[in-house]
């Protein structure tokens, strides 16, 4: 058993008002350490020490937040397998598939890096009589991050690394599910000579966040996770005169036209629909298949490969697929399967009968599952399952496939397979989702783009990180300059204009 405090002020300090919660290790349903959850006080300590800490952070030189981001750059590759078994222990996702978080996450590390390039200003020179006029980008003072639990650490890189190396003091609250990685990276930034105050972490449920977006003291929030909460955060935080982005759930389709290569899109819906046991924002959970013929031969070859799936606890060698995050998610996405199958889909490979790797029968398994046959009106189709479940909808041409991803309220990630430049270039161009690949399972932006999706997959004008992220942390500042001169004339008490 372990305890999890905050980390304020370059240390470890404990929750106050007496509340916690339990850690579980999913793949047992074990608890195996607990977290201190925040009161409104542990907050507001956070934040007071933030503010002190951003009059120096946000005045101190470009290039020595830049060799600090470097250096924690260094550690985190030097701790990588410590972060990649808390990921693994508490999230429960398999070791392989936590490294690659890992790596997408410290790529927005390296991108932070590059900010002095990032924050160049613009300049123009003599737009009057001796005036020039420039525009930079500052800092905003103390602000936020909110993260889910499915990406313990790259989801909360995704912010951090940019916010703090644009000169912003940070309070991460991240999943109370799985708390550890959040601690680690805050020790590594005090190792990598981050000064105190600078990124600070509360852990904390409803309490916490309530707070946080009345909180006078916070300029600005980002969030990530569901789309009820997302959309909560969002009216929540605006009305209390932050900044806000909020990124909510997904429904992300694909589409397989008849001309795809279909053992190239079976390769790589597999991993995009159960990689994580599809706890990803991206996964690929509906699977729109255009024409009977490419439906059957897609699901038998589906079938094939996903009930070969090694599903085991994450920590153990050779396991493909790990346990669902809760007891109750676990619960949940099984009744949804059943509510799928009354509903008239045909339930092709069931992962309800997973009995759970040899003792570990008490964790949190779901085995990979399709659904044939379903149709828009079920809740299999409508809501976001977050588990190892790829629904197949059979549609008639490419117009009615479109259809359908028009008209679903999220518009996270989607996808097509064709060998068609035509119908691809018409897919990108008109379709209302964020994120789109072509013959590209998981379409997430590298570092030096932004991600964000459209529709009630976001909340907010800005997505997250890259150059969308420098404008979300930083605010702009014109500056009109002329100097005194001896070819100066009188007073003009006319509008100012360029002549
Ligand atoms: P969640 O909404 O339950 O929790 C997210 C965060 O909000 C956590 O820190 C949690 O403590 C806090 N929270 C939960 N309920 C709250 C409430 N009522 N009031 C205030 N704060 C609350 O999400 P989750 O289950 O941790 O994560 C899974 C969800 O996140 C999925 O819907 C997934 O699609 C989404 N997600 C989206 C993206 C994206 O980029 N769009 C990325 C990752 C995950």
């Amino acid at each position: 058993m372990y305890k999890i405090d905050h980390y304020i002020g370059g240390k470890n300090v404990a929750a106050t008002g007496g509340r916690s919660a339990p850690i579980y290790d999913p793949s047992t349903g074990q608890v195996q350490g607990e977290v201190g959850l925040a009161s409104t006080d542990d907050v507001d300590t956070a934040v007071e020490t933030a503010a002190k800490a951003f009059e120096s952070w946000s005045d101190t030189g470009l290039m020595k937040r830049v060799s600090i981001m470097f250096k924690f750059r260094e550690l985190l590759e030097q701790n990588r397998d410590e972060l990649c078994e808390h990921i693994v222990k508490e999230h429960g996702k398999v070791w392989d598939d936590a490294m690659g978080e890992l790596t997408r996450g410290f790529e927005i590390v390296e991108n932070a890096c590059g900010i002095p390039e990032m924050l160049k200003g613009e300049f123009s020179e003599q737009v009057g009589s001796g005036i020039d006029v420039y525009n930079t980008r500052q800092a905003l003072g103390v602000v936020c991050s909110i993260t889910p639990f499915n990406f313990p650490a790259m989801v909360p890189l995704w912010t951090i690394p940019l916010a703090i190396a644009c000169g912003n003091t940070f309070i991460l609250k991240p999943s109370e599910r799985d708390p550890s990685c959040a601690n680690v990276m805050a020790r590594l930034f005090s190792e990598a000579g981050l000064p105190d105050g600078v990124f600070n972490v509360v852990h904390g449920d409803k309490v916490a966040v309530d707070h946080i977006l009345k909180h006078n003291g916070i300029e600005a929030v980002s969030f990530v996770g569901s789309t009820p909460v997302a959309e909560y955060i969002y009216h929540t935080g605006t009305a209390n005169n932050k900044r806000v982005q909020a990124l909510g759930g997904a429904k992300n389709h694909a589409i397989i036209m008849p001309d795809a290569d279909i053992d190239q899109a079976v390769d790589a819906m597999i991993g995009a629909a159960f990689g994580s046991a599809g706890e990803r924002c991206m996964a690929l959970s509906v699977a729109v298949a255009v024409g009977d013929n490419v439906a059957d031969e897609m699901i038998t070859k589906i079938k094939d490969q996903a009930e070969n799936i090694k599903v085991g606890c994450g920590m153990s060698a050779g396991n493909e697929m790990g346990p669902l995050i809760t007891k109750e998610h676990c619960a949940r996405v099984k009744g949804l399967i059943s509510e799928g199958e009354k509903d008239g889909a045909k339930v092709v490979l069931d992962g309800r009968t997973f009995e759970g790797p040899d003792g570990k029968e008490d964790g949190y398994f779901c085995g990979p599952t399709i659904l044939d046959n379903v149709t828009k009106d079920m809740s299999v189709y409508k809501e976001e399952i977050f588990g190892p479940v790829l629904v197949v909808v059979r549609v008639n041409s490419y117009g009615d496939a479109v259809k359908l991803v028009q008209d679903h309220e999220y518009g996270n990630g989607t996808c097509i397979f064709t060998r068609e430049g035509d119908i691809a270039r018409n897919f990108t161009r008109k379709i209302k989702v964020g994120m789109v690949g072509v013959n590209v399972p998981l379409p997430v932006p590298l570092a030096f783009h932004s991600f964000g999706g459209w529709k009630r997959s976001i909340f907010g004008d800005h997505h997250m990180y890259g150059p969308e992220g420098v404008r979300f942390w930083t605010k702009i500042k014109t500056v009109t300059s002329r100097w005194p001169t001896s070819i100066m004339s009188g007073a003009n008490l006319s509008f100012p204009s360029s002549d």
